[in-house]
């Protein structure tokens, strides 16, 4: 991967980085724990208790995905093999590392 590549895709990764913290901060204030008495308008407190299961879930992934992208974003600054498949050593096509930054593997190697 060329360099101004590797510039166009941190800046990339250090947007999404912005938009998921964002949104972790979001989800920790809706997965805070449901009280008894809590009194969520038209919500129910079972509504409200799988609300927040879907919160948790969602919390974790981003939280996941925020983890893979920091990393991403040290290998394209730091990594000379980055943008290459771990199992194969091709290249990983570009439009793939720009949708999914924190791609290891090309589609080929993926999909297996
Ligand atoms: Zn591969």
């Amino acid at each position: 991967m060329n360099i101004k590549s590797r510039e166009e895709l941190s800046k990339k990764i250090n947007i999404e980085i912005k938009a998921i913290t964002g949104r972790i901060k979001l989800l920790k204030e809706t997965s805070k724990p449901v009280k008894p008495d809590n009194a969520i308008g038209r919500l129910t407190r079972m509504e409200a208790i799988g609300s927040k299961a879907i919160s948790d879930a969602n919390l974790s992934s981003a939280r996941v995905r925020l983890v893979n992208l920091e990393r991403a974003l040290r290998r394209v600054k730091e990594d000379s093999d980055f943008g290459l498949c771990v199992e194969c050593g091709e290249d990983i096509v570009e439009a793939r590392l720009m949708l999914l930054p924190e791609s290891e593997r090309c589609v080929g190697c993926a999909g297996r």
